[in-house]
């Protein structure tokens, strides 16, 4: 048997349960969880705006942990290797997405911590195929939110990757990862953060953000790209005024309240509006090859299992600067 934290009814607090170990699939290994980070997704996921969570879920993406059995067709890893699960878990192989080279689009997609249980538990299952080898200079904690912040953010910061001036709204984990690759890169980082967020604001000019601010404000140069980890949809009028003509405005959250009318005057000019959905298992093994050599440095605030649900309100409450990780 093993703890785990259930979700048994949207927006009520996960439960710490005892529950059977599960055994791995032919396609499968079992991962003893060591480090598990928190994700806006996961509080997406326990607040229900994401409406198809599997019954019983355990959440939880960004898992570090080692392999503690394989199924039969698996290959690629052995019994004690380290290893990374992010949050595309399953992907079909077969679909015109698939086939397309866009599993992040696919259509049987399955998601860690989502359609298939996470990593808020002792031991978990992953499909082998998606399973990431981590780069060794950083501990299992350090480690844990490369896997989406990082990864997810990536696969943002790849579509703004010819801007030089660079805003992002929503100055948490993923920003905090993004901006000392941006740093690195020779980018200018303008962070635009909840209003009055200061300690938020002063945590972006400490990694080398050249600017930042409010979320309302007018930065004081027009940018070339803007990427929105916030999930606010007013943020992205707010983000086509600050960007210049031929800019790109990415929204890198997989849920976003109602975005308001607004003039068309601000998307006129070539500029570009996107989302990022999801990631491709090549996003997140060319992450992990670049953060070691930033270094990126992540910031982490430990939680134990059992405080889980604290960890999710301190997130949802803004109350923490970088990244929060479970430990198992
Ligand atoms: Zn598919
Ligand atoms: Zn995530």
């Amino acid at each position: 048997m093993m703890r785990a934290a259930l979700l048994k009814q949207v927006k009520q607090p996960l439960e710490i349960c005892e529950i059977r170990i599960p055994i791995p699939n032919a396609e499968q290994v079992q991962i003893k969880v060591n480090a598990c980070a928190v994700c806006r997704t996961d509080l997406h996921i326990v607040d229900g705006e994401l409406n198809q969570p599997k019954a019983e879920l355990i959440p939880g993406h960004q898992i570090v942990g080692h392999v503690t059995e394989c199924g039969s067709n698996v290959q690629d890893l052995k019994v004690g290797d380290r290893v990374g699960v992010s949050w595309l878990g399953f992907n079909c192989g077969t679909c015109e997405y698939c086939l397309a080279d866009q599993e992040n689009l696919c259509d049987h997609a399955k998601f860690t911590g989502y359609s298939l249980d996470g990593g808020f538990t002792e031991y978990t299952l992953a499909f082998a195929r998606h399973c990431y080898k981590l780069p060794d200079g950083y501990p299992d904690f350090q480690a844990a939110p490369l896997l989406c912040a990082g990864a997810v953010g990536f696969r943002a910061y790849k579509k703004i990757a010819n801007a030089k001036k660079l805003g992002i709204y929503g100055f948490g984990s993923a920003a905090h990862i993004l901006t000392q690759l941006a740093v690195f890169q020779n980018k200018q980082i303008y962070a635009f953060t909840s209003p009055g967020d200061i300690n938020a604001q002063q945590f972006a000019l400490k990694l080398g953000a050249c600017w930042a601010g409010d979320s309302m404000q007018t930065p004081p140069e027009l940018l070339d790209a803007a990427i929105i980890f916030a999930p606010v949809g007013s943020l992205i009028p707010q983000a086509l005024a600050a960007t210049r003509k031929g800019g790109i405005v990415v929204c890198g959250g997989i849920h976003m309240s109602e975005i308001p009318a607004f003039n068309y005057d601000l998307l006129w000019g070539e500029r570009i509006l996107c989302s990022v959905a999801n990631l491709k298992h090549e996003d997140g093994v060319e992450f992990l090859e670049l953060a070691p050599q930033v270094p990126v440095q992540t910031q982490v605030i430990k939680y134990d299992l059992s405080h889980i649900n604290q960890a999710l309100d301190d997130l949802r409450n803004g109350r923490v600067n970088g990244a929060i990780v479970v430990a198992i």
